[in-house]
């Protein structure tokens, strides 16, 4: 039986491992293990890092890996470089499966920047800012004058939470008028956010254009020179099914 390797944490990976396990492959699901209650796909599934590019190619020998396939999140920059040194080191055809980007709308007011601390920088002020970057980017956005912060992370950052913070834990899907009622109760003046993609946060951008809020966009790190990219499912499942 064919052995396809996708290495997940996200919805498209949870739904390319249902479509496999459909078509009688043998998928194993690998997450990194982070989040508390993670939702987990179909089939067999793995936790935890592997040790580097080096772990990952004797993972993928041991295991007899056939295809891998990285579904990661577009901002999961070294696991998709691992998944690309090690597919190279063995042999493994690699694919990446990214969801598309979002894009500029008439009405919207994005400026984008090419990372975090770039966003951080270009925060007005004074301002109150809604922070979708997730708990990890949480200091970088501390300590600045004139700056206020909702931040909202599935779990919680590590302690201390600065005093220009308040962490709200959530996990989406979001509606639009939960967002809009979110800006309005907190006076929230900016959005920013990864330019992550996806159907299960747009909701913020949708309430951000409607109130007028600017967003300050984080772009996207580059995916690996020469490793092949699909941005939907479909094709992903096509593709490992060899
Ligand atoms: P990262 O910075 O690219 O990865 C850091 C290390 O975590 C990797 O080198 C690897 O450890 C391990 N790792 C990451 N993804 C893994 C996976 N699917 N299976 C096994 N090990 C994994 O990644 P991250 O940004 O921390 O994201 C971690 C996970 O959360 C990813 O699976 C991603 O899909 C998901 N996620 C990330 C974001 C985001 O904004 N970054 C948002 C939603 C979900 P070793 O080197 O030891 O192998």
């Amino acid at each position: 039986m064919r052995r396809v390797l996708i290495l997940g944490g996200t919805a498209e990976a949870r739904a390319l491992a249902a479509e496999l396990t459909v078509r009688g492959l043998h998928v194993v699901s690998s997450l990194a293990g982070r989040v508390t209650n993670p939702r987990l796909p179909v089939g067999e599934v793995r936790e935890g890092g592997f040790g580097g590019p080096e772990g990952l190619a004797r993972y993928l020998a041991d295991e007899r890996i056939d295809a891998l396939v990285d579904a990661t999140h577009p901002f999961a920059a070294r696991m998709t470089a691992s998944a690309a040194s090690a597919a190279r080191a063995t042999g493994v055809p690699l694919l990446v499966l990214r969801r598309p980007g979002w894009r500029e709308g008439q009405d919207d007011r994005w400026l984008r920047v090419p990372s975090l601390e770039e966003a951080a920088a270009r925060l007005p002020r004074p301002s109150r800012v809604f922070l979708t970057t997730g708990r990890r980017s949480l200091p970088l956005f501390t300590g600045l004058d004139g700056v206020w912060l909702l931040a909202r992370s599935v779990d919680p950052p590590e302690p201390p939470v600065p005093d220009n913070a308040y962490v709200l834990l959530d996990r989406g899907p979001y509606t639009v008028a939960g967002e809009r009622a979110l800006i309005r109760e907190h006076r929230l003046d900016v959005l920013v956010t990864k330019d992550s993609g996806g159907a299960m946060t747009t909701a913020k951008l949708v309430a951000a254009r409607e109130l007028g809020l600017p967003v300050i966009m984080v772009d996207r790190p580059p995916t690996p020179p020469g490793v092949r990219l699909v941005d939907s499912v479909a094709d992903a499942a096509a593709w490992a099914q060899g």
